[in-house]
């Protein structure tokens, strides 16, 4: 009998391990593979999670999630903290840090926030995550490549059971699962009573220009941190690339910093907005129909330049793409709430810059952001079956490697 298994061993849960007293017995399965694998071979999945991808790191509590909401803001401020403190410890001090500073204009509908920032890159964050598996691998039972395909409650005590047929039991457990979809688990779920609240993708436009058009706001700064309604800016990178991303079978383009290739001319962000769906398989029907016209059943890549979609934008400069894609106007993929949500953002960027975005600015389809649907949890991150709790992205309440990380480190307090 274990005290808490942990199902999953990404962000969320890593940060729970390092905060829960090494006296207690504990055991935490993944379905993906250990650090030793993944440090050689490309997953999404298995010891750190999505802790292996970009790894950028917002030290803010306005951005990655309404954490603050369910525990306060004064705690997501003292666990974001304790998350970088963490972070250095185990080899991320050499991270490209930085702040963007909060430089509002009143007479903008844009509002620029203030983050402090550090981001590690994959190289660093595998690094890190090694480092972490080290300290943790005599201090707690690790069983990979297995998913938990069941969980059930007898006698006041939880029995969970493995996709190859292993069996354990826990007085407690903690679901780390991050934001994919889960079909066993959810029936899990649904079979002890819980109910989902919210099914949220946030879709953007990975957006690529010259990196001398953000000059007059950027000033010294790597980033700015914007904000208007419901669109927001994302992982904007100065002199970085456009890359490919698979991420659940559908290919997406991402942001990599300056310091992983030669830097390059460009700028590239993502505006992001949200999307509500009653249900996830109404949600997954939604993001397969896309991604299928857009990826084409291999890895093509959509974009378009900005003066192709909205003829308010003049050429002038060249921007060279640092990622080849197809301008497929055939295709049907425009959405199109989420250009004019779009263009009007850049129009706001151009009055606050007081400068034009050229009309060559790249726009490619689609950045996305999961959110885990939301499962109701009380203040401790506890569900309404008592001794399971939830964490991290498969909350819903979380949406970002720091805040993933804060609910971890929070969580393993409460349960000391
Ligand atoms: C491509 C990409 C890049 C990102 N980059 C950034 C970034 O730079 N900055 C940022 O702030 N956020 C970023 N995010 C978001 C961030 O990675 C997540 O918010 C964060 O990792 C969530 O942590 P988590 O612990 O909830 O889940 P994860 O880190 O995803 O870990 C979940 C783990 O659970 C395991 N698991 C799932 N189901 C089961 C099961 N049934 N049984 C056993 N194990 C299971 C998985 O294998 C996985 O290892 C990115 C997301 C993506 C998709």
């Amino acid at each position: 009998m274990y005290d808490t298994i942990i199902i999953g061993s990404g962000v969320s849960s890593i940060f729970a391990m390092l905060n829960l007293h090494t006296d207690q017995k504990i055991l935490t399965i993944d379905s993906g593979p250990d650090i030793a694998t993944r440090l050689v071979k490309a997953s999404t999945s298995g010891f750190a999670g999505l802790g292996l991808s970009e790894g950028k790191y917002n030290f803010s509590p306005d951005l990655g999630s309404h954490l603050s909401s369910k525990i306060g803001e004064a705690l997501v401020r003292k666990y974001l903290a304790e998350v970088e403190s963490i972070l250095n410890t185990f080899g991320a001090k050499a991270a490209l840090t930085y702040q963007s500073h909060a430089t509002n204009q009143s007479d903008s509908s844009i509002k620029f926030l203030a983050c402090h920032t550090k981001h590690l890159g994959t190289v660093l964050s595998k690094e890190v995550y090694h480092n972490i598996f080290t300290y943790l691998s005599d201090k707690v039972d690790f069983l990979f490549n297995n998913a938990v395909t069941n969980i059930e409650k007898q006698d006041g005590n939880f029995r969970i059971t493995t996709s190859e047929n292993h069996v354990f039991h826990a007085k407690k457990v903690i679901v780390a699962t991050g934001s994919k979809k889960n079909a066993a688990l959810n029936k899990s779920f649904a079979n002890l009573g819980l109910v989902y609240q919210n099914n949220r993708v946030d879709i953007g436009f990975r957006i690529e220009t010259l990196s001398e058009t953000f000059d007059s706001l950027l000033q010294n700064d790597l980033e700015v941190k914007m904000k208007k309604a419901n669109m927001y800016s994302y992982c904007m990178n100065k002199n970085g690339r456009v890359i490919k991303r698979n991420l659940h079978g559908r290919v997406t383009p991402e942001g990599q910093n300056s310091r992983e290739e030669t830097p390059s001319k460009n700028l590239n962000f993502t505006l992001f907005r949200p999307y509500y769906f009653d249900t996830e398989a109404q949600m997954n029907a939604y993001l397969d129909s896309l991604f299928d016209k857009i990826n084409q059943n291999s890895d093509r890549i959509i974009g378009y330049p900005l003066h192709s979609l909205s003829s308010e934008f003049e050429s002038i400069k060249k921007v060279q793409s640092t990622l080849a894609y197809e301008s497929d106007f055939t295709a049907n993929i425009l959405l199109d709430d989420l250009l004019t949500d779009t263009i009007d953002f850049l129009h706001c960027l151009e009055q606050s810059m007081q400068s034009k975005i050229d009309g060559n600015t790249l726009l490619y389809c689609y950045d996305t952001k999961y959110f885990g649907p939301e499962i109701h949890t009380n203040i401790r991150f506890e569900s309404d079956v008592p001794g399971l709790y939830f964490i991290g992205d498969c909350s819903g309440v979380t949406y970002s490697l720091s805040h993933a990380a804060c609910s971890g480190l929070y969580l393993g307090e409460v349960l000391n």
